[in-house]
């Protein structure tokens, strides 16, 4: 994908809004265009500060029964319609600004999946698919850390669990949640397991969350100042020892 396509596509990309192979398409184009990545780390940041700040008011309810009546059905009825709110960008806010704040609004009213979870998910599926597992293909921890410490400002934990039955399979760059990422790739039996290192917003630490989602599970954690998410469809038990090793290591 050239620049001026992928700078056209950030707003969507940045929203979700586009297909899954022009994703990876746009993704591979940011990985490696600072440009593109300064632009849409501007946007995501916007993004975040508008779903923080934004002050949420009533609807009236004529208005909460027509956003509740567009919802899909599966997601209305959990939803009592007298508290359904509405968000707008305040005066301070540019009018561009708008549309922005009614998308945050309605999803707002209905939240979504963890977008996070979703990116990972769908990053782990993509990298299978699109026969790109690796960029460095090699089990050896000596080649795969130094050349993902060379490309990110960060120097995740690699290592080799060949004994323990997870071998390390290679690395490659990648991008989650707005942030470029090292991702390392392990395999379980015929299992792939992806394991995603970046630097987040919040470099505090946190303890292991587990997700599932679409028969994949998820465990992320926060240490070192480093975010960690492995994903794959392997058991949650074997993904969590897989993650103990990772830990101690
Ligand atoms: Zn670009």
């Amino acid at each position: 994908m050239n620049h001026d396509r992928a700078k056209h596509l950030l707003y969507a990309y940045a929203d979700r809004q586009i297909g899954i192979m022009r994703r990876f398409f746009l993704r591979r184009h940011v990985t490696g265009c600072p440009s593109c990545l300064a632009e849409l780390e501007t946007i995501q940041a916007t993004r975040s500060a508008l779903r923080t700040n934004l002050p949420m008011h009533r609807a009236p309810p004529a208005l909460a029964a027509r956003i509740a009546s567009a919802l899909p059905r599966e997601m209305a009825p959990p939803i009592p319609r007298q508290r359904l709110h509405f968000g707008f960008a305040g005066g301070s806010l540019a009018g561009g600004l708008a549309g922005v704040a009614l998308t945050l609004a309605v999803t707002r009213v209905v939240p979504p999946a963890d977008p996070l979870v979703a990116d990972v998910v769908a990053d782990h599926v993509r990298s299978m698919m699109a026969d790109h597992l690796t960029d460095v293909p090699t089990s050896d921890q000596h080649t795969v850390k130094p050349w993902l410490s060379a490309r990110l400002d960060l120097s995740p934990v690699v290592k080799d669990f060949v004994a323990e039955g997870y071998p390390l399979i290679g690395g490659r760059l990648d991008y989650v949640d707005g942030h470029r990422a090292a991702a390392i790739v392990y395999r379980r039996d015929k299992h792939v397991i992806n394991l995603f290192a970046f630097v987040a917003n919040d470099r505090s630490d946190a303890p292991l969350r587990l997700d599932t989602r679409d028969g994949f599970n998820v465990v992320r954690w926060r240490t070192g100042g480093l975010s960690y998410v492995a994903v794959s469809d392997v058991e949650a038990a074997q993904l969590l020892a897989f993650v103990h090793l990772v830990e101690s290591g």
